[in-house]
Formats: structure tokens, C-alpha cells, sequence
């Protein structure tokens, strides 16, 4: 018997694990690890939960009707999952497991206790890296080290891109008759201890199918449009597929092949080549991360910066929580995030930039807040995106880098359509003043005043972040 272990990878298409496993002609079942007191320790938020037992049910259902088994193994946390595991190919029989890789250190770690434990009983591990486009590892500079500027990193990545692309999913050689989903009922238990209001989950289809859907839907009518649409947050220029991809309803070689078929119309071209940059983004934090363990640690990128004395002012901290600093466009952001689960790729440089600089606040606080409310929360992807924002990480321009919230407000929500959306009690003003209503303080009286003042920023930041780079 093989067996094949779901993860982040909660799909039929694209999964080499599953293909490699079916081909062997061998009877194949599949597992999953429900591990929610890890969830509770990293925070992760309740959305995220559902939206992934969601997709277990579906992919559960899914086996069963291809005639594969899937059981769903309640482990608390990665420390018990090498046991059940082992209980599980000891009843079984199984002689092979078969799962992609995970690269965070806690995963890694659960990995490596995983294949400690099965080798001495003669099961063979196979992994795969379904997970990226390029492995981590794959690409290094002249010296042998990781690539950590982005910039030189997709240079080489586009190479490889254009010699080695994904090949084309084989089809699965499934078995005849129907499988059982074992630990149904435990998954729907666990969804029905979450809490959340229907407003909230209505506006999210979890799921393969919705997440195929979802990337056809963005190939048709968004794609071509996306290098002008993808910063204004009022749109829907960007494709929306992060949590899919983090969750992994979706392969990024399946975004990948979309992008590349669309390149195939010259009108398309330019918007698909600008998201399939979005997905080396996502390749090259996912080997930061492999290559760094530290960072899974809380360790800043730029050592240096570990020196930086963060002022963690409480009343500051909640009103960036709540969307109450005074800034409509950072306001609008956060209450975005709390009301959806989501935030748009230049409100999360915004807001996490306002946190770290303006208001000085440990950008890891900020990095746990988004955990705490992001469905599509991702280790790798929220801690590159918050270190680059607060310079302690891969940025290549270092800490001078300071957004004006007023300024990226005028630019990316010219008419304050967005504002308006999140602060309604903004919503009444002209494109002019909803981006500084303290010039008409009389205009918006439930509104907060700047908590903080923009001017000094950029200058407070340098100074900082000089002592701190001589300090060390
Ligand atoms: P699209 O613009 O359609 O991009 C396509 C895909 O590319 C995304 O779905 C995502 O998988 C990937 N991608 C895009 N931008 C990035 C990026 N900068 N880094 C890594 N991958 C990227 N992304 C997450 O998936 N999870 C997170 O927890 C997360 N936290 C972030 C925190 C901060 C402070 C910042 C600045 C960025 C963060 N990002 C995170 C990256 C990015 O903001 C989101 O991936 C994007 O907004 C998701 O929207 P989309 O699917 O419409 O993206």
C-alpha cells in the first residue's frame, strides 16, 4: 500500500505525490493531519481554518469518488504527527509515503521526525516540490549562496522558467470503485466549532473547483489587464488566488500555464509576464525562508536591525488595529482586513510601512495582527512582505524607503472609492479632501485626527536605522 499525506496542497490537479503514488499500480490512500492546538500556537485565523477544513471536505469527497481513501488523522500538533503517522502505515501496510515539500523550519522539523521514524521501517519517502515553480535551492549566485535580492533572483529565474517549465499534469491512474472518507465527522466538528458570521464566509467559495474557477475567471477578464489595474485597490485587477495558492486548492504551475497561454495573445502579454513576476515573488520568499531558518524564529533578515529600539506604544498599536489613525487610505486597509480576511497587495506595503515607520512599532507585531485575520495567511509571504516594508529585510533599497500614507492615497484611490467603501463615515467628502479630512476637521466629526505626524518620518527612520547599522 502507498501512501500519499496532503498538506498545503489540498487538490487533485497538479499533484505529483498523488500521480507518482497511483502510477505505481499499488493500492493508494491518502492522510491528512488535523493539528489545530498548532494553529492555536501560530495564530492562525479562524477564516484560514475554515476556508482549509472547507477544502478538506471537498477533497475528501473528491478521493472517495476517484476510489482513493482518505483518512483524516487527529494529531493537537506537529509533535504528534510522527506517531500517528506510524500507527497509520503499521495497520496499512504501507511501504511508501509520498507528500510535497514543506520548507518553514516547524514543518521541516515535523518532516524530518516523520522520516526518522518511518525509515527504520523500511518506508521509502518521496517528495516533491509542487509547491513553488522553482525549488529552493535551485538557484544560487556565482558564490554558491542564496539569491536574497529579488532583482538578480528572477533574472535567473526567468532562465530556468524558460528552460524547465511545468510540464503538463499526467493524468492519475485511478483505481476502479468508490473509497471511504475516514474522519469526516471530525473535520465538520471542527467547522462547526468555528465562529464566524455568514457576512463574512459568504464572501468566499473555499475549494479546488472555486479556486479553478476563480483562476479562469482572472485569465479571461483580468489578466491582460493587471500591470495597470494591480495597484489601485478599488479594482478588481489582481487575481484574488492567494489564499488558493497558500492552501494549495490551486498549483502555481496551473497559474503558471494560464499565464503563459495568455501570453499567447499579444494583448495579453504584458499583464501576464507582470503576474507571473508575482509568482517568483512567491518562489523567492519561499526559499528565503528555506534558506533562512532564523526568520522562523522571529530573527530580522538584516541582522543589524535586531538592534532597532521599538516603541511599542499600546494605544497607537490598537488604533492601527482598528483603522483609526487618522489616515483614511491605512484606515480603509485595515478595516479591509478585518472585514474580509484579505488586504490588497499595496495597502499591505502601506499599512505594514506605517506600523514599522511612522508609528515605530516592532514590525512583528504587525506580521502576527495579519496572521491573526489574513485567510490567505503565509508564513513565508507575510514575513518577507513585512520585512521588506520595514527594511529589516530583502529590500535591495534600504530604509529610506517611506511611503506617505496621504501620498499613495492620492495616487492609488484618486476618487477615495475605496476609502469610502471601508470608512463610511468619509464617504461623503470630495476626491480632495477624503485624502486629508483634517483640513475640514468640521466636515468628518467622527473622524480621528493624524495620529501621528507624516513630516520626520523619513529622516527619524534614517537616522535609526544608521545607529543601528553602526551599533552592530
Ligand atoms: P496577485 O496580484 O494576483 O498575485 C498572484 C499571486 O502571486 C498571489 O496570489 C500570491 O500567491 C503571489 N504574490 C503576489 N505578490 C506577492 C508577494 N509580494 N510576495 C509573495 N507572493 C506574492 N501573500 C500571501 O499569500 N500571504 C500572506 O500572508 C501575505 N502577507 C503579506 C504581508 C505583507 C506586509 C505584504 C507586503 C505582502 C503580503 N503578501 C502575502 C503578498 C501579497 O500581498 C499577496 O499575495 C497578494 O496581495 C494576494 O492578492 P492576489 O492573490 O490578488 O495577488
Amino acid at each position: 500500500m502507498k501512501l500519499v499525506w496532503f498538506r498545503n496542497d489540498l487538490r487533485l490537479h497538479g499533484h505529483t505525490p498523488l500521480t507518482e503514488a497511483l502510477a505505481t499500480g499499488e493500492p493508494v490512500m491518502a492522510v491528512y493531519c488535523l493539528c489545530p492546538a498548532q494553529w492555536d500556537a501560530h495564530q492562525v485565523a479562524p477564516l484560514r481554518r475554515w476556508y482549509v477544513l472547507h477544502s478538506l471536505l471537498e477533497l475528501g469527497d473528491a478521493l472517495a469518488d476517484k476510489g482513493v481513501d482518505l483518512h483524516v488523522l487527529e494529531c493537537d500538533d506537529f509533535a504528534g504527527v510522527a506517531d500517528a503517522l506510524t500507527t497509520l502505515v503499521q495497520e496499512h501496510g504501507i511501504t511508501a509515503l509520498y507528500c510535497n515539500r514543506e520548507y518553514p523550519l516547524n514543518e521541516l522539523n515535523r518532516d524530518r521526525a516523520v522520516a526518522d521514524t518511518l525509515r527504520p521501517l523500511g518506508v521509502t519517502l518521496n517528495g516533491s516540490d509542487d509547491g513553488v515553480l522553482v525549488p529552493p535551492g535551485a538557484l544560487r549566485t556565482g558564490k554558491g549562496t542564496p539569491y536574497t535580492v529579488f532583482g538578480a533572483y528572477k533574472r535567473r529565474w526567468d532562465v530556468w522558467m524558460e528552460h524547465q517549465p511545468p510540464a503538463a499534469p499526467a493524468s492519475p491512474n485511478w483505481p476502479a470503485g468508490k473509497g471511504r472518507f475516514v474522519g469526516r465527522q471530525r473535520v465538520e466538528q471542527a467547522l462547526a466549532a468555528i465562529d464566524l458570521p455568514v457576512r463574512l464566509t459568504d464572501l468566499w467559495q473555499p475549494g479546488e473547483q472555486a479556486a479553478l474557477t476563480q483562476l479562469a475567471r482572472f485569465a479571461d477578464k483580468s489578466l491582460a489587464g493587471y500591470r495597470q489595474q494591480r495597484d489601485f485597490p478599488a479594482l478588481d485587477g489582481t487575481s484574488s488566488l492567494s489564499t488558493a495558492l497558500s492552501a494549495g486548492t490551486l498549483s502555481v504551475a496551473a497559474c503558471y500555464r494560464a499565464a503563459m497561454q495568455a501570453m499567447a495573445d499579444a494583448g495579453a502579454r504584458d499583464g501576464a509576464a507582470c503576474w507571473v513576476g508575482e509568482l517568483a515573488w512567491r518562489d523567492f520568499y519561499r526559499q528565503i525562508m528555506a534558506r533562512f531558518p532564523r526568520l522562523a524564529r522571529g530573527a530580522a533578515f538584516r541582522p543589524e536591525t535586531d538592534l532597532l529600539q521599538w516603541h511599542d506604544d499600546e494605544a497607537l498599536f490598537q488604533a492601527w488595529c482598528q483603522g483609526r489613525t487618522g489616515y483614511p487610505l491605512v484606515d480603509a486597509a485595515m478595516r479591509q482586513l478585518v472585514a474580509t480576511g484579505w488586504m490588497h497587495n499595496r495597502l499591505r506595503m502601506l499599512t505594514a510601512m506605517f506600523l514599522s515607520k511612522h508609528l515605530w512599532i516592532d514590525w512583528r507585531r504587525g506580521e502576527a495582527f495579519f496572521m491573526e485575520h489574513l485567510m490567505d495567511g503565509d508564513f513565508a509571504a507575510n514575513n518577507g512582505g513585512w520585512q521588506w516594508s520595514a527594511s529589516t529585510g530583502t529590500d535591495a533599497v534600504p530604509y529610506f524607503r517611506v511611503f506617505s500614507p496621504v501620498r499613495q492615497s492620492q495616487r492609488f484611490d484618486p476618487d477615495g472609492k475605496f476609502i469610502a467603501r471601508y470608512v463610511p463615515e468619509l464617504a461623503h467628502l470630495d476626491n480632495k479632501t477624503i485624502h486629508e479630512p483634517w483640513k475640514q476637521p468640521l466636515l468628518a466629526p467622527d473622524y480621528p485626527p493624524p495620529c501621528v505626524p507624516h513630516a520626520g518620518v523619513r529622516e527619524r527612520v534614517t537616522e535609526r536605522f544608521k545607529q543601528a547599522k553602526a551599533d552592530y
